[in-house]
């Protein structure tokens, strides 16, 4: 009888990338990513080289009976990926952009590799507020960044992809070639395929006033009920988000914030920074910032708006969709998160959707919830003493905010599998289409272990 180790070595001999299995070193240091609540305990990892890597995995999965789960930096680290076979897309890093303004990246690129790459073009790929996170696991979630209100949806930028589906074809897919790979891979996250190779457009934006003002946990109620009336009547060059932070005393968290209660007003403005500071005027003016760092910056230093943790952390995320967000909402929000509640969230953040986010893509896709108003996410460090309290906390802030929720969840935002993630993540339709396509290109439903993936067991 052949053993699975045995099994694995044929596999192996077909790869011009690495095969690792639990014990080796190299398994250690794929299978740590950047969300260190979950540790994975794939069957084996499969470090790609090139896409027929990945082709050669997928196929052995289907053969084999075992499910694929992919990983490029472990920021969306889902479950444990028990017994799967894990793809490791970190060494598929070609990254070219191209000065008439798009680019084609592998499935191991940072967004921070092509926002360096697109600078000298005065040119920016739509990124979100941490830019070690993957382009393509990211984009294929959808992506709301920090510019999102005037550029909107980044999965809505793809020009083609390139992927393995689950009966381990290599395809090419683009409005029309695969037009219904194309349509379902921009939101479906990694349901129909493990992308290989992403092209996408660039926005021409070298600089933009843009940054976070920080305001004292005092000044919590007024700092959040105005940025509510002021976010209202915002245009489309403004994108905003309000963060309730509790940030512990670690290197790297300015001293003003380390282990106290605070609130940051992110703000990214693309027009011309004059008009950015009168726009932001009223939210300077509603108590004294214990800082400011709103000002014009450099594209490339797009990270410091919402200034993201980029040392690998555990994390636990809940997370919800707004219809609304009336003052009433506000102040049921602060009842279980303000600076008075105890909460043990590290971060309880709002991002104000709209704009551009909500018009028609010019291709129709997977992404669900373009009309959604606002986004909602509770970020909660699973350590003593609160490891026990996060969870049961972030189930009563869901409920607080219930009345003005509508239940959704972005892919990108939080994770999970089953129905009742699912029915969150899409529009009954869009899911029926997307399992239609996946039983189609995956037989055997190899790619049922991931972030969001459509169908399970
Ligand atoms: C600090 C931080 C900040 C974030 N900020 C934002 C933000 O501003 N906006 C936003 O929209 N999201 C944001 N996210 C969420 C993030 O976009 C998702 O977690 C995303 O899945 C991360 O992709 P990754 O490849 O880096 O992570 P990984 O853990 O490597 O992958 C996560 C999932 O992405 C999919 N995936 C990865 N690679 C592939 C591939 N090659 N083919 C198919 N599917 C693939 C799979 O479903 C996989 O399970 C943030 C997350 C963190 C931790």
């Amino acid at each position: 009888m052949t053993t699975a180790v045995e099994s694995f070595d044929a596999l192996r001999n077909r790869l011009t990338g690495e095969l690792a299995t639990p014990g080796e070193p190299l398994y250690a240091a794929l299978t740590t990513g950047f969300n260190l609540a979950v540790t994975p305990t794939p069957a084996a990892v499969v470090e790609a080289r090139s896409p027929q890597d990945v082709a050669e995995a997928v196929r052995f999965a289907g053969d084999a009976g075992y499910a694929v789960s992919v990983q490029a930096t472990g920021h969306g680290i889902a479950a444990t990926l028990d017994g799967t076979i894990l793809v490791h897309t970190g060494r598929l890093d070609e990254c070219v952009v191209h000065p008439e303004g798009w680019a084609r990246v592998g499935a191991g690129v940072r967004w921070q590799q092509v926002i360096d790459a697109a600078t000298p073009y005065g040119l920016a790929p739509l990124c979100g507020s941490a830019p070690g996170v993957g382009v393509v696991g990211y984009t294929v979630g959808g992506g709301i960044g920090p510019v999102a209100r005037t550029y909107g949806w980044s999965s809505d930028r793809v020009r083609a992809v390139e992927l393995v589906t689950g009966d381990g074809v290599l395809r090419r897919a683009t409005p029309d070639e695969e037009p219904d790979l194309f349509w379902g891979v921009r939101g479906g996250k990694g349901a129909l395929g493990i992308v290989t190779a992403l092209e996408f457009d660039l926005v021409q934006l070298p600089s933009l006033y843009a940054g976070a003002l920080y305001f004292a946990g005092a000044d919590t109620a007024a700092v959040v009920h105005r940025w509510r009336d002021w976010s209202a009547g915002l245009p489309l060059e403004a994108t905003t988000s309000f963060a309730l932070l509790q940030l512990p005393p670690l290197p790297g968290v300015p001293e003003p914030l380390a282990g106290k209660y605070a609130v940051a007003v992110r703000f990214a403005w693309t027009g011309s920074p004059d008009s950015g500071a009168d726009v932001l005027a009223p939210m300077r003016a509603v108590a004294t910032p214990i800082i400011d760092a709103v000002q014009t910056i450099p594209y490339a230093a797009i990270g410091m708006v919402h200034a993201d943790p980029v040392d690998p952390i555990p994390a636990v995320e809940a997370t919800d969709l707004l219809r609304e967000f009336p003052s009433e909402a506000v102040d049921a929000l602060l009842a279980v998160a303000g600076p008075d509640a105890r909460s043990p969230q590290v971060i309880v953040e709002v991002r104000q959707l709209g704009g551009a986010l909500a018009r028609p893509p010019e291709h129709p896709s997977a992404l669900s919830h373009r009309d959604a108003a606002y986004s909602l996410i509770a970020i909660g460090v699973p350590v003593p003493p609160f490891a026990e309290l996060i969870g049961p906390h972030a189930q009563a802030l869901l409920e607080a905010i219930g009345p003005w929720a509508d239940g959704g969840a972005l892919p990108n935002m939080g994770a999970g599998t089953g129905a009742a993630r699912l029915s969150r993540s899409y529009d009954p339709a869009t899911l029926a289409r997307l399992i239609s396509i996946a039983t189609r290109y995956d037989p055997h439903n190899v790619l049922r272990a991931g972030q969001v993936p459509v169908r399970v067991g």
